[in-house]
């Protein structure tokens, strides 16, 4: 028999089930594979994650090489498999950690079917985050839709254990064959491909253990008021990590647990808010193409490219609104603070359809994560579960009077204005200096945003 394990955002040793369930299942005559495999529906090439996420599966390939080689297959489920299948025959099992949501879910489903069609047996966990969508729910068994309760219960259920797993004992197999070698030559293609990036020396566990290591000595303590404040590091940025699996969410839930840091109960109730939206998009298949809430379905949003194109760029003359553009474009990473702000911005000042934003974030952010970016984005648009009401509007001065007072933030993102003092930085034309003069007047674009929704929230 050959356990085959198949890898995919879940690039790591410890604290992995499929990997774990396939070693208990091994017995000494059996056979262990590393599977990885290169499905072309499901990369956009180009984008900042696609580039982090190979990458990432390059540094595991030389990390797998420490058991055995990560094999590679290539083309869609049916495709790859099949013919995988067919090569090695049918005294295979296969183990790996499934998806509950979005493109994933569907993915899996498929591969489930082609598995039950061979008559091929397959194990699958529950491995992306601490609880499942269906250990939270209501007292009378349906799914929350408020954070705050879900919160209240998420709290107290017992969380996975944390298993590090001893790499030394285990040895795995490297087999010879011509759809490996197919992926094999598909997969190096791919990786000359890749282009050199901010994160590039970031990539990998050991920098994620120190991140995590230096976030929890330095950082907790004061993330409770810190985490606002985008131009120190008062946040853990693992959401990379987290998002290609190099590093558990199990593993980072401990940590922080370990820790007597004033702001553990905070951090621990972001990881919360992480499950929450993953929840939340397994409720609500279609939250990608849909507002949640059906009443705003109807929403007349902008057509309005020049404003996309500048808030895209970072050039809306609103410095925390481009400062925080141009760190998602050069880093592919933003802070939350400013992810709030951005996307407040796009939607409620210049009126542009959320959906123009998530997709724009889906292309740069290294740290994706589909559930919490339309979470993210239905919560700015006031379409999503437990969102900011649509009158309650964020102005991007006071935002940025309030979390970048000094203004050392944007000065970081925008030379022009390094020379500029504090009190004129939030809104530099207001003070004859030479900045983009803002596209937009907030106070008119407020109320027309508020008109926007008020007119759908009266119909009965
Ligand atoms: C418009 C918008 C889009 C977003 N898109 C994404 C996305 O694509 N991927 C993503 O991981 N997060 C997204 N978030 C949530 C949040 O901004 C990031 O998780 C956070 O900035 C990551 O930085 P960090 O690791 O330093 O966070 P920390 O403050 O250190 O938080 C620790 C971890 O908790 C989780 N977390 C924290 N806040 C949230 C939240 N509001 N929702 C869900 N999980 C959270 C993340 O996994 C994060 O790594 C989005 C938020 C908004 C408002």
């Amino acid at each position: 028999m050959k356990h085959i394990v198949l890898f995919r955002n879940d690039l790591r040793f410890d604290q992995q089930p499929a990997l774990a369930a396939a070693i208990a299942a091994k017995q000494p005559q059996d056979e262990l594979l590393f599977l990885f495999h290169l499905n072309p529906e499901q990369f956009a090439v180009g984008t900042a994650r696609h580039d982090y996420f190979f990458k990432t599966v390059e540094w595991f390939k030389q990390e797998c090489r420490k058991i055995a080689p990560l094999h590679f297959i290539v083309g869609t489920v049916e495709e790859a498999f099949q013919e995988l299948i067919t090569e090695i025959g049918n005294d295979i099992s296969f183990y790996f950690n499934r998806q509950m949501s979005g493109f994933g879910l569907k993915r899996d489903e498929q591969l489930i079917a082609l598995l039950e069609k061979n008559t091929i047996p397959y194990q699958q966990f529950l491995d992306r985050h601490l609880h499942s969508v269906y250990d939270v729910m209501k007292p009378d068994g349906s799914p929350y839709k408020v954070f705050t309760p879900y919160f209240r219960q998420w709290v107290t259920l017992e969380k996975p254990g944390y298993h590090r797993l001893k790499i030394q004992f285990i040895t795995a197999e490297k087999a010879q064959l011509t759809c490996f070698k197919k992926g094999e030559k598909v997969f190096n293609e791919l990786v000359t491909e890749l282009k050199p990036s901010y994160w590039d020396d970031t990539i990998g566990l050991e920098a994620a253990r120190k991140q995590m290591v230096t976030f929890l000595k330095n950082g907790l303590e004061n993330y409770d008021t810190a985490r606002d404040i985008p131009s120190i590091e008062g946040t853990s940025r693992l959401s990379p990590y987290l998002k290609v699996g190099v590093l558990s969410i199990v593993e980072v839930f401990h940590a922080a647990q370990s820790t007597e840091a004033r702001g553990q109960a905070t951090y621990i109730k972001e990881l919360a808010w992480r499950d929450f939206y993953q929840m939340i998009a397994c409720y609500h298949p279609d939250e990608k193409n849909n507002e949640i809430m059906p009443k705003y379905r109807a929403i007349e949003w902008e057509k309005n490219p020049t404003g996309f194109k500048a808030w895209s760029v970072g050039e809306t003359g609103f410095p925390i609104v481009d400062a925080a553009m141009k760190q998602l474009n050069c880093t592919g990473w933003m802070h939350n603070r400013l992810r709030m702000i951005v996307a407040s911005f796009l939607v409620k000042d210049l009126g542009i359809d959320w959906r123009e934003g998530e997709r724009y974030f889906s292309e740069r952010l290294i740290d994706y994560d589909a559930a919490s970016n339309i979470g993210g984005w239905q919560w700015a648009a006031s379409t999503g579960v437990d969102a900011v009401p649509y009158f309650r509007i964020f102005n991007p001065t006071v935002q940025s009077e309030r979390f970048d007072a000094q203004g050392d933030f944007i000065r970081e993102w925008i030379p022009e204005l390094v020379d500029v003092a504090s009190k004129h930085i939030h809104e530099p034309h207001k003070y004859n200096i030479s900045y983009i003069i803002p596209i937009v007047d907030h106070a008119k674009a407020r109320l027309a945003a508020i008109e926007r929704f008020k007119k759908l929230d009266e119909i009965k």
